[in-house]
């Protein structure tokens, strides 16, 4: 007989949106299953190597937090493990991160899903739905063991990809209104790095047209960040592998993997040849998975516009505030595009960004959430993730227990937790 699971809230996707929305969820008073088919929690944060939490706070000075809730909790249990540094400036762009280290972000990730009291799932897959008058009723999951079942009353995608909701009938679209989607990055660790070396952006771009010129083959990008790893680490990131790829499809996902991996020993043959400090350097691990910035996005109740990103705009459903500026990365090779929100401030995402068009009872979190492609340049990091995921599991969770969840109520509930709206 088939494994059946039964939970009010169910999240699919357990990166930052995805713990946001199950904790909010469960701290709401649903039974809730937090699934992910990755071996731990964090998505782009755990998996791809993206070791910088932005979107936390203000770019101005100084930086306002505008991320609390769930958010918070993390960067407390981070702190309890001796790993938040507070918010820091970039050298190249002077914009305001939190760094990371990838195994403390796990265990501070595992401990704010259990301590909510949240079911965890990993190693599991959902790959159905089963949806009758435009409600989702169950969802298909898989892992060794075969197929498996998982009803609830209410449901929130945080996958990343849009899956469930493109699974149950939602509407979603593909990348912006042509189909073009924002580059990919494997990120890649490198070791052996002496401790007083500093690797400008500048002087890497030296480096990478010295190593074309010297016939270097694979290397594309030239500007882009060196970051050191936090907590006496000597390891430092690079972010320059640029692929361009269709993140849903395992034929084009496996030759960017192939093709970032060449491109991540050119680089480094490049800074050792070129970069002061970086003569013995080695490759410690390039991913795991090549980070994918974009795919689908659902369409919503309302698409948030470049305009009320860039204008600073309030809204009266709000639900989250994003404050990174709009970080376009247009195609691989070339520089991002940034452009600044006004005053530095933040901006508003209402809730109807976060309901799936078409399915009653889902809603959506993180990078999918309904953006246009500017809007979607700002509000997809990881910061304003846990915010948006914190509002659908709530929603999702009110909707379970009272068949409704209007905005006033979804914003009493995030404020009883803690969320700054
Ligand atoms: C190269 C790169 C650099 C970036 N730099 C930064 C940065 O410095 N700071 C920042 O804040 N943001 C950054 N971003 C953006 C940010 O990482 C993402 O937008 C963010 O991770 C979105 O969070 P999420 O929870 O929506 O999705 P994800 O982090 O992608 O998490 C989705 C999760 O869902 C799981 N999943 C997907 N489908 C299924 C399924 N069917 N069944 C089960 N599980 C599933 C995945 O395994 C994954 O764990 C960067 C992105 C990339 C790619």
């Amino acid at each position: 007989m088939q494994r059946k699971l039964t939970f009010d809230v169910a999240v699919v996707g357990g990166g930052a949106a995805g713990v946001g929305a199950a904790v909010g969820a469960a701290q709401t008073g649903a039974r809730t299953i937090l699934i992910d088919r990755n071996p731990y929690f964090g998505g782009a944060a755990t998996h791809s190597s993206v070791l910088t939490y932005c979107g936390f706070f203000t770019q101005g000075e100084p930086p306002e937090q505008i991320v609390g809730g769930v958010g918070q909790n993390v960067l407390n249990h981070l702190a309890r493990l001796g790993m938040y540094e507070g918010p820091r400036r970039t050298a190249r762009t002077g914009t305001v991160i939190v760094l990371l280290d990838p195994e403390v972000t796990k265990l501070a990730l595992d401990r704010c899903v259990t301590e909510a009291g949240v079911e965890p799932l990993l190693h599991a897959q959902v790959i159905g739905a089963e949806t009758s008058g435009g409600r989702i009723s169950a969802i298909q999951c898989v892992d060794h063991a075969g197929m498996f079942t998982i009803e609830a009353s209410a449901f929130v995608d945080a996958s990343g990809e849009g899956d469930l909701a493109s699974l149950s009938g939602g509407e979603v679209i593909f990348g912006n209104a042509e189909g073009h989607l924002q580059s990919a990055t494997l990120m890649i660790r490198i070791g052996g790095v002496a401790a007083d070396a500093h690797a400008h952006p500048l002087q890497v771009e030296q480096a990478v047209l010295k190593g074309k010129a010297d016939g270097i083959e694979g290397l594309t990008k030239e500007l882009g960040t060196i970051v050191r790893m936090p907590g006496g680490n000597q390891d430092v990131l690079a972010i320059l592998c640029d692929e361009e790829v269709n993140g849903l499809e395992a034929g084009s996902m496996t030759k960017a993997e192939l093709s970032g991996r060449r491109q991540a020993w050119a680089y480094l043959e490049a800074f050792k040849r070129y970069l002061p400090g970086f003569e013995s350097a080695y490759l410690v691990q390039t991913g795991p998975q090549i980070g994918i910035r974009e795919t689908r996005h659902i369409v919503g109740e309302y698409t948030l516009t470049g305009d009320d990103v860039l204008q600073a705009r309030r809204q009266a459903d709000a639900i989250a505030r994003g404050g990174w500026p709009v970080e376009l990365h247009p195609e691989p090779g070339k520089p991002n595009v940034w452009h600044e929100i006004k005053d530095k401030s933040f901006y508003d995402i209402p809730l109807r960004s976060l309901k799936v068009k078409g399915v009653g009872n889902l809603w959506a979190a993180g990078r999918i959430i309904d953006c246009d492609p500017l809007a979607f340049a700002s509000a997809r990091v990881m910061g304003t993730a846990f915010a948006t995921g914190q509002a659908a599991g709530v929603a999702a969770a009110l909707h379970g227990q009272q068949g409704a969840s209007d905005y006033q109520s979804v914003r009493s509930e995030l404020l009883r937790q803690e969320a700054i709206l």
